[in-house]
């Protein structure tokens, strides 16, 4: 995913980070607001999750944390990043492509809300009711940049925690980007996103829709 240092973009962090100097008014008022908060308001306030990423496309690994987090939070808020401005990253699709994609998975479960932001994360988070910030962890390799990714959002906004749910073992090594180089080249992506997703990709590289031309498929 993508984001902004204080308006702009950000090469090694692609989740909003930014420095003192970048704590918003926003997260100033929130904090002020929260103290206000009766020990009712701040459990409901507890039970809602951010579920944030660029879901380019949305993937079974994704689905699998969704569908977990949801037996735990009474609401999760799946927050589809936009592009950057100045087009350093480009999605495959559009964020209203994204939306669409998450939103029809999604159609039958009320409890998940589909979003998208811009800016910094602990902004948007700080406009929902939320405090918590839900990642998912494939390898040790994810640990690093979450860690850091994590670190910085609790200095912005000391009231926002970042909860880690482990990837299952069906989906560890699924990744939106390994699931666009598979299905650019051919490679049959079924059983690792939703059948709507396996089509979109097909579309978006001009592919046959039949399953007897891709690679992978058993006759
Ligand atoms: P990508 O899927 O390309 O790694 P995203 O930004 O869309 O990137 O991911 C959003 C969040 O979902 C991240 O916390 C990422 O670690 C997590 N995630 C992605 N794929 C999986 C998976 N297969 N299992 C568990 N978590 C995952």
């Amino acid at each position: 995913m993508q984001g902004y240092f204080c308006g702009a973009p950000l090469v090694h962090f692609n989740l909003s980070l930014g420095g003192p100097a970048c704590l918003s008014e926003t997260v100033k008022k929130r904090d002020g607001d929260m103290a206000q908060k009766t020990e009712g308001e701040k459990e409901s306030v507890r039970r809602v999750a951010v579920y944030p990423g660029s879901f380019d496309p949305i993937t079974y690994g994704h689905i699998d944390i969704v569908e977990r987090a949801l037996e735990i939070f009474d609401k999760v808020i799946l927050a589809i990043a936009h592009d950057i401005s100045d087009g350093s990253k480009r999605s495959l699709f559009t964020v209203e492509e994204r939306i669409e994609l998450a939103k029809s998975v999604f159609e039958h479960s009320p409890n998940l809300i589909v979003d998208s932001f811009k800016g910094l994360l602990v902004d948007y988070v700080g406009r929902t009711n939320a405090r918590v910030i839900l990642r998912g962890l494939r390898a040790t390799s994810d640990f690093e940049y979450e860690f850091h990714m994590a670190s910085m959002n609790r200095s912005l906004n000391t009231h926002l925690d970042t909860l880690f749910m482990m990837t299952s073992k069906d989906y560890f090594f699924v990744s939106s980007r390994s699931i666009k180089e598979v299905a650019g080249l051919g490679g049959a992506v079924e059983g690792l996103v939703p059948s709507i997703v396996a089509r979109r990709l097909k579309e978006k590289f001009n592919l046959p829709l039949t399953k007897e031309n891709q690679i992978g498929w058993e006759y």
